[in-house]
Parts: structure tokens; sequence; C-alpha cells
């Protein structure tokens, strides 16, 4: 081999770091304070503030490769861990707020994390397990109510203070690990996915590509989607990259909240999953001429199926744009984005249809989906599998090695998504493996119905899941949250969504219910929909 002659340059966050502060010195980081007032920093002094970080985890006696947590809403401390940690070689892991406290125990127990910075905020939480966290050395309380650190810990702001502001990062390389995020699986324990330097860098410079995620240093960029989720879909450290201005939500993820900071910061591209943009969408339909949103040039949706009733709405009335991407907390996290390449623009129909799909893959992420016995199948836009993905932001095995029946032995990710895939690699998922329905041996998408049941006027959210049925096995149940004050009843749904399906593929059944159950992300919990009504038509029967 005729080896190429350029330098061996890692690619690691201690650069991004670097960047941020010598290059993009003079831009924003506003953070939303629990009390609702804003802080305002910049680059330079995240840059500042992340070295001393780096430093007093260092003289803390952190080492390469130990795990350093972190239990905090999204703002600038925050992001001084994503930065600050890995930047001297510990792993930052992200634990998820939102989860029972067993199950924090376990997941920080099976990352063996040393140093915890949480939140004064969320002390009430952190408290129920932080005492069954068994090589716990450190906890840094970031005081964000301002009341004082609890006995025991200590005070953020002072071990920075006390921290000298220069830094010399270690030479890393770009392989060592640098984040651990663990999954949201609903069944099983939650897995660990340890992404490296060079899958968090490559990732950020993929995902800011304009027909990635996009985002510039003429961008303000709204995380809305946690920290504490895939890594806020690596929007810190996209930023961090190109010098976006950059904007946290803090503990205020209500509607009225978000929209208020997206208008007041002038926000260009905010992100979140469909339920936060739901409760956005109902708040603008009821009082449209009151905030001015012309600033946002896209909102980027994934973590579920973004309805294209949604996506329709705001568009056509709010002029506002949706971006639709699908990703996984095993692909730190962007896999595909639903662009409408320029050769298939033209039909407004067709546009939307191509906007509610997952889309195609991002460079460097490639995609197929196979059948049961691993055979890979066409891309006719038909025929359905479970997607498979590989990619150097993909994991190729979890931290602890569990699960390794998720890896094929030829090099792929077995995602659990069922889908279907066309000819333009435009992937559109048709169900979680775990929740597809099988009636009479075919497969009846729930995500397609639910889609469709979404866009009658007075459905706010629709869940279909698979009911026992003495006959067919399983067969479709819808379970409906109607809009404030709306109404419907069974047969205006049935009716309402009859043109786009065959027969077989309609409900049986809808019930009405207050909440659709959801996992600590956000995603549909249909598991709880099936111990709650799966025998709703073996007992009508
Ligand atoms: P997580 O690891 O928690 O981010 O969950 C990943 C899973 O979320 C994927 O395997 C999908 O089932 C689901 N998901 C993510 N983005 C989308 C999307 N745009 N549409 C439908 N499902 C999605």
């Amino acid at each position: 081999m005729l080896s190429g002659r350029m330098m061996d340059f890692p690619l690691t966050i201690a650069h991004l770091l670097e960047r941020a502060g010598s290059v993009h010195g003079h831009v924003e980081v506003v953070s939303t304070l629990p009390d609702k007032t804003r802080h305002r920093g910049t680059f330079a002094e995240l840059h500042e503030r992340s070295a001393r970080l780096a430093n007093a985890l260092t003289k803390l006696g952190v080492k390469a490769g130990d795990r350093v947590a972190t239990f905090a809403w999204n703002h600038r401390q925050h992001l001084e861990c994503y930065l600050g940690v890995p930047a001297m070689g510990a792993v930052v892991h992200t634990l998820n707020l939102r989860l029972h406290p067993t199950e924090l125990a376990y997941i920080a127990n099976h990352a063996d994390d040393q140093v915890v910075v949480v939140d004064l905020s969320l002390w009430p939480l952190f408290d129920k397990f932080r005492g069954e966290i068994k090589n716990l050395r450190h906890v840094l309380v970031v005081r964000d109510t301002g009341g004082p650190a609890p006995e025991g810990t200590l005070d953020y702001e002072a071990v920075l203070a006390d921290a000298s502001p220069t830094f010399d990062p270690p030479a890393l390389d770009e392989n060592a690990a640098a984040m651990l995020c663990y999954t949201s699986g609903t069944t099983g324990n939650p897995k660990g996915v340890l992404y490296s330097h060079r899958s968090t860098v490559l990732h950020a410079m993929i995902a800011g590509l304009p027909d990635a995620i996009g985002l510039s240093a003429d961008d303000v960029v709204l995380p809305v989607v946690p920290m504490f989720h895939a890594s806020a879909w690596g929007l810190p450290y996209v930023a961090a990259l190109t010098g976006t201005r950059i904007v946290f939500p803090g503990p205020h993820l209500d509607p009225a909240s978000l929209v208020k900071l997206m208008a007041e910061e002038r926000v260009t591209v905010a992100a979140g999953v469909p339920t936060i943009w739901m409760g956005i969408l109902q708040l603008l339909d009821a009082a449209p001429e009151k905030v001015d949103l012309s600033c946002v040039r896209t909102m980027i949706i994934g973590g579920s199926a973004a309805p294209a009733s949604m996506i329709e709405g705001f568009s056509k009335r709010h002029g506002l744009e949706v971006t639709h991407a699908w990703g996984m907390t095993e692909t730190n996290p962007l896999g595909t984005v639903a662009r409408v390449k320029r050769h298939l623009r033209g039909d407004a129909a067709k546009e939307l249809a191509l906007r509610a799909t997952q889309g195609f893959a991002v460079p460097f992420v490639e995609t197929r989906h196979v059948d049961s016995d691993g055979k890979v199948l066409a891309r006719d836009g038909q025929v359905m599998g479970e997607l498979e993905v590989r990619g150097p932001w993909v994991a190729s095995s979890y931290f602890g090695d569990e699960g390794a029946d998720r890896f094929t032995d030829d090099g792929w990710f077995k995602t659990g998504d069922v889908v279907r895939i066309d000819a333009e690699g435009y992937v559109t998922i048709t169900d979680r493996e775990k929740d597809v329905i099988k009636s009479g041996g075919e497969w009846i998408s729930s995500v397609a119905l639910e889609n469709a049941l979404m866009s009658h006027p007075a459905v706010a959210e629709a869940a279909v899941f698979a009911a026992k049925h003495p006959k067919w096995d399983e067969r479709p149940v819808a379970a409906i949250v109607l809009k404030p004050d709306a109404k419907a009843d069974k047969d205006a749904l049935i009716e309402h969504i009859r043109p786009s399906f065959p027969k077989f593929a309609l409900p049986d059944e809808v019930v009405f219910i207050e909440q659709i159950p959801r996992t600590s992300t956000g995603k549909f919990l249909k598991s709880k929909l099936r111990e709650q009504y799966g025998n709703i038509l073996v007992d009508k029967a």
C-alpha cells in the first residue's frame, strides 16, 4: 500500500473545546434557570470553565477512562461537562433523570460512576439513589436554585474557582471513550453505548451539514431534546464546532415557555421529540397571532415518528418548517434525515409524504433491511423488514457486552425498527419490532394507522397496538387522546381513515384515554397499552 502523507491528527472533543474558545469566543450561551431568568455567557467563558473543570477533576483523582456522570437539565454547566470531562480523558455519562431510582442505581453501578455532577433542583431525585452508587467518590452540586450545597458534597462553582484556568489537554487517542449513554429500552436492563471521541467528532461534522441537521455560525440552536438523551442529538458538539449560539431551556419544557424562549432569543433551529412539538402546535393553533416565530428556520423532530398532519399543520397554518430525522442512542444518534431531494419536488402531497418518512441516510451511515432469516430485502418501498445500519458512529457492541445478538457477523447493527426502504433510499418505519401487529399472518403498520388517525381534527394523539384475537391472533386497536373539548366516536375515526387502508388493516376497536403511556424519552409505551387493553377483543368475543 502506498500510504498517504498526511498528519495523523486525532479527532477529539479537546479540539472542539479549544476551537470554541479560540475561534468562537464571542458566541453566546444562554441558559434558562429554574426561576426562569436567563444566564448569559460566552464560548470564551465556556472554554475557561470547562478547562477549570478538567483541572479540578484531575485534582480530585479522576483518571483517563473514569466515568463522571451528570444528573442535570440542559444548561451551560452540563455543556461544560460535555466538553471538559472528555477533554481531560475521562468519560461523561449522562444519567436520565426521568428514570426510576432503582433503574438509575443499576445504571450508575453498571457504568461505575465515580463522580456525579448534579443540579440542586434535582437533589430530591438524586437523593433517592445516591446511597446505592457503590463507587461514588465525589458529588459536585450545581446550585441552580441558589440554595447551599448539601452536606458531604462539593459546590461546583467553588470547585471551579479553586482550579487553574490553564489547561493543557493530555494526548488523546481518537478511539478512546468520551461519552456513555444508556438506551431507554422498554424491555430488559438498559444498555450502555460508549461513544468514542472520533465517533462524536465525525458525527458533529456530518450532522452540521446543510442537508443533515445543518448549523452555522449564523444560527441560534435550541436543544429541547434533553442532554441526558442521546447526547442531545449531538447538537452541543455541532454548535461548538460551528460557532452556533446556543440557547438552553433548563427545566422549562412546557409549550408556552419554549415558544417564548424561541421568540425572544430569535432561535433559528430547535430540536425535540414529537410530544413537545404537538404541544407547541396546539398552543400556536389556539393563539396564532400572538407570537412571532419568523426567526425559526426549522424544527428538528425525531425520537418518534412525526405525523404528517403535524408537519403539514406547522407549515400551512404557521409557516414553520419541520425537519424529520431518525436516530438511536446506538447511532450517536443521527442516522437518517427526511430531506426532499430536488428531483422529487413539485407535488405538495408527495413532498409531505416524503417529509413524514424517516428520510435517507446521512453520509457514512449505510442502511439495509432484512427478513427474519437475515436475507437482505429489495428497496422497492413495499417489503417490510428489520432495519440494519452501519457507520463510524454506530455502536459495535454494548458497554459490558450484553446484547451481542444485536450485532450481525458481517458488521451491521440490528435496530429493532421494522421498515420499508424505497429505491431512493427513503426509510419508512412501520413499527418497532416488539410492537408489530400480525393479523392472520399479515403485518399491519401501527405507525401508518397512527399517522392517519392523528390527521383527524379532533385527535391530539393516537397509539395503535396489537390486541389478542381468537381468530386472527392479533388485531389492531387504537388508543386515542382527544383534543381538549373535541368530540369524535369510533365510527367517525374509522370512517376518516377508511379510504387510506385495506379493510383488514382498520382497527377493530378504539379506546379513548386521557394520556398515552410513555417511556422516559417520550416514546409510546405500547407494552402498557397491551397490558391494559390487550384482551379487549377476547373479552368482547
Ligand atoms: P433512543 O435510543 O431512545 O433514541 O430510541 C431509538 C428509537 O426511537 C428508534 O429505534 C426508533 O424506534 C425510534 N425513533 C427515533 N426517531 C424516530 C423517528 N423519526 N420516527 C420513528 N421512530 C423514531
